[in-house]
């Protein structure tokens, strides 16, 4: 079995690779390429390489860490879930969602990727926090995910990736080593240009910190959820650890040395966070640190009984925001940006996955 990671491979592995098959150094170049194209599923798939070395290089590196093992179509096809099935069984959610151009828009494509599998910040309203972690992500499994989304779109006759968020399930600053060299990958080797990637964190400073001395200008988004610590320590457990102000603070110098403006998300939950106090309190701080604000209503999961506010208490809310940068996600259907951890959750509901994270073949309807 190959156990070396193609994607994350770097250009002088891959130049000795190819030396110890007598190859040249310029097919690294091609072998590169390769990688990236959308149509190349496989070694075989890379018509440009001699066939005896396309059977040596598949011998020796694994094409992709993951394998997409479900797609889903929501939004009548504009939003694509993927279930990625990773090589010791555990499956994590890649989303690609299709914007098409509008009058003075162009086409994007963005892939959501998942950073571990499950997640141990345990915020009490997502699906994938009430996992616990199982296992970080490798930095060729967060960048296998674009590349198998790549090749999703590809095949629905749909264009290239344009942007990347770390959305999916996961802290990815809690795994900031392989976060880091996933982006260095995606940026330097993908194609996609570090202005078109957002990393979402629930406030890891040190990996907030990392991050920007990583000199990458991506765009930081911070899930806020709530105004006050007393609040946010509920709702964002790790705010027991980081506070508000510690993780504001650190936010802001990320700005500065970024020059990115940061995003503050915020999960609205009917009865918890949707009070005018707390969106006065939220607008404050998103003017102070001039971040954009987007908020999303809860989608329902498996074991919480909190769930979106009702429509006038939401519009109420967002009154309260006015004179702040806002964006609304619209979760119906799609939900694809705010159904972290959710279609692994669904699907666990109907015994496709084992408890234990690895996945199960599909169950075959018993005859008559
Ligand atoms: N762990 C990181 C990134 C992944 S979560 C973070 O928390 O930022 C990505 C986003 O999905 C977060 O903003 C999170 O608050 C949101 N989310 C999680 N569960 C949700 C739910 N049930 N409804 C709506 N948004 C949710
Ligand atoms: Fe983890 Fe983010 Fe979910 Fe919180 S919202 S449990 S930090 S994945």
């Amino acid at each position: 079995m190959p156990t070396r990671a193609l994607s994350t491979a770097g250009a002088s592995a891959l130049v000795d690779a190819l030396a110890r098959h007598g190859e040249p150094a310029w097919r690294a170049r091609q072998l590169q390429d390769a990688i990236w194209q959308p149509f190349v599923s496989d070694f075989e798939g890379m018509l440009q390489l001699p066939a005896a070395l396309r059977r040596e290089l598949a011998a020796e590196f694994e094409f992709s860490s993951v394998v997409v093992d479900t797609e889903m179509l929501a939004d009548s096809g504009a939003t694509i879930k993927l279930l990625c099935r990773l090589g010791d069984g555990q499956t994590i959610e890649t989303v690609a969602m299709e914007t098409p151009a509008g009058a003075d828009s162009r086409r994007r494509s963005t892939v959501c990727v998942s950073s571990q599998v499950g997640c141990a910040v345990g915020c009490p309203f997502c699906a994938t926090g009430h996992m616990g972690l199982r296992r970080n992500c490798t930095a060729a499994e967060i960048v296998d995910q674009v590349r198998a989304a790549a090749g999703v779109l590809h095949g629905r006759g749909l264009g290239p990736v344009t942007h990347i968020v770390y959305m999916g399930m996961g802290e990815p600053l809690a795994n900031a080593a392989a976060t880091l060299e996933s982006l260095s990958v995606l940026t330097r080797n993908g194609g996609i240009s570090a202005r078109r990637i957002t990393v979402s964190t629930s406030g890891v400073v040190p990996g907030i910190e990392q991050l920007a001395a990583s000199g990458m200008p991506v765009t930081l988004a911070v899930s806020l959820h709530a105004a006050t610590d007393e609040l946010r320590d509920r709702l964002v457990p790790i705010n027991r650890t980081y506070s508000l102000g510690t993780v504001l603070g650190t936010a802001s110098r990320y700005a500065e040395q970024s020059g990115r403006r940061v995003s503050f998300e915020w999960c609205l939950i009917g009865g918890v966070n949707d009070s005018i106090e707390q969106a006065e309190g939220l607008r404050d701080l998103a003017r102070r640190a001039q971040a954009h604000i987007n908020v999303i209503p809860m989608n329902r999961i498996e074991g919480s009984p909190w769930g979106p506010p009702e429509p006038a208490v939401a519009r109420r809310f967002l009154g309260a925001l006015r004179g702040a940068r806002v964006t609304v996600r619209d979760t119906r259907g799609g939900d694809a940006d705010a159904a972290c951890g959710q279609l692994r959750a669904d699907l666990e509901a109907r015994r496709i996955l084992r408890p234990d994270g690895t996945l199960s073949p599909p169950r075959v309807p018993a005859r008559a």
